[in-house]
């Protein structure tokens, strides 16, 4: 596969521009493989490469029912940050977060990673209290983040309004290499590379259902016939309960639509992320100069992926008093996507009841921003076939243990 780099365009530029390849194949599936990764979002594509990189493992298919990058990974709004509370949480986050710093060089495709930044708002006592203690423990996990006051944050986000009258701006979490990437470019990033190990990427095939015998995972059937493995991931999001019941076990999943909004695009007036917590939203701007907003899940479990007009209420009603410059905006559009939430807010990553089978699920509402650090993690726990430094703490047997990692309490929302 060409390198893309500067030269390589210039070059193009002389020959019109006909000379760039395809970023990846579209090939049939084979009879079998080494692994088979079902699910091509982030996490699925991530895992995969990484088996080729860190392991050697490239005979590996990504089995995919829509198109890659199409479920969460491509409707998200691309909050990266690594500032948990938990020291596992903070682990897997930070090791994502230090791999996208240079992860476009690395997968020589630009996936437009802005450490702009990112400011977690505190607008109650609560949260001052609970947003120090989160500096304190990220000093302590070698995060950087610090806490800064209402001046510190005008400074930053000249178009926010520190002095509501409900919820006034007491101060903020503050991490400072914490920011967004281009979410498509991740996925398209991972999956140009996996092709290029040789790996096969097959879009529009369904998985529906898993082949056993004797305790183990033989093959999978899909919507283009039954494919045989040696091992199985199933990196599936929202769908993960279902790929599970084809497996004959259970897991403490919910599956929840959560959705986002744009505005139009709109001059540069805000060149860092802020969450505000309490009242539930959050906000970037992207390049194109569109307000990216979200807010909260549905309140209610459901597999509808799209966007609802209570939504862009309820999220705007919120926002309103802190950056009162949004009444004034159109919104643009608005989505949503299927998330998996376990119970402590804490992914999965782990072995099954079946022996060859591995779970990748869990990452609800903010799995955008662990993608290179879970699929580092899947592709060792899987390599191995046991759990590394990364991923012991997140089997899911804890919840049977009630070893919970529980990022609920740390945060409201958890993008
Ligand atoms: C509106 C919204 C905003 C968000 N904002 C943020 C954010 O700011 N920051 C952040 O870190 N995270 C955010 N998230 C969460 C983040 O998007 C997800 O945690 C992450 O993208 C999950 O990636 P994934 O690869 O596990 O899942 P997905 O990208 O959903 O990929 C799973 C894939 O599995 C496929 N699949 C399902 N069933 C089958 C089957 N039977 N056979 C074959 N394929 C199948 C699906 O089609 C899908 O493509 C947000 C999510 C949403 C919806």
């Amino acid at each position: 596969m060409k390198r893309y780099s500067g030269f390589a365009v210039a070059r193009e530029g002389l020959n019109y521009h006909l000379g760039w390849g395809r970023a990846w194949r579209n090939p049939a599936p084979r009879k079998k493989y080494d692994v088979i990764i079902v699910g091509a979002g982030g996490h699925g594509l991530a895992t995969a490469y990484y088996l080729g990189k860190n392991y050697g493992i490239r005979n590996v298919a990504i089995l995919e029912k829509g198109w890659l990058g199409g479920g969460n990974t491509g409707r998200n709004t691309t909050i990266i940050r690594s500032n948990y509370l938990q020291d596992p949480s903070a682990a897997i986050y930070e090791k994502a977060r230090s791999l996208y710093e240079t992860l476009s060089q690395d997968l020589n495709y630009n996936v437009m990673f802005s450490p702009r930044g990112l400011l977690m708002l505190a607008q109650t006592h609560h949260e001052v209290r609970g947003y120090r203690r989160t500096v304190y423990a990220n000093n302590l996990q070698g995060v950087e983040t610090e806490w800064i006051g209402p001046d510190r944050v005008k400074q930053l986000v000249p178009i926010i309004n520190i002095d509501g009258p409900r919820y006034p701006v007491l101060g903020a979490l503050y991490q400072a290499r914490g920011g967004t990437a281009r979410h498509d470019a991740v996925a398209w990033g991972y999956a140009r590379a996996c092709s290029d190990m040789g790996m096969d990427i097959i879009q529009q095939c369904e998985v529906t259902g898993i082949r056993q015998a004797n305790g183990k995972v033989t093959g999978v059937d899909t919507t283009k016939g039954s494919i045989d493995c040696d091992k199985l991931g199933l990196v599936v999001a929202g769908h993960t309960s279902v790929l599970a019941e084809m497996g004959g076990f259970r897991l403490p999943i919910e599956s929840l639509a959560l959705q986002a909004l744009v505005s139009e695009p709109i001059k540069p007036c805000m060149d860092v992320v802020v969450m505000a917590n309490t009242v539930h939203g959050y906000m970037s701007q992207s390049d194109k100069g569109e307000m990216v907003i979200g807010g909260g899940t549905d309140g209610f479990n459901n597999y509808t992926q799209r966007g609802s007009w209570q939504h862009v209420e309820e999220t705007i009603r919120a926002l309103v008093e802190t950056f009162p410059m949004i009444s004034r905006l159109k919104m643009l559009r608005q989505w949503g996507g299927i998330v998996d939430m376990t119970g402590d807010r804490s992914p999965i990553l782990s072995k099954t009841p079946l022996g060859n089978c591995f779970v990748n699920c869990g990452w609800g509402t903010g799995g955008f921003k662990a993608i290179p650090g879970s699929g580092w993690a899947m592709a060792e726990l899987m390599a191995k076939g046991a759990p590394g430094p990364l991923t012991e703490e997140f089997s899911m047997y804890r919840f049977r243990e009630g070893k919970f990692i529980d990022e609920s309490v740390a945060a409201g929302v958890a993008h």
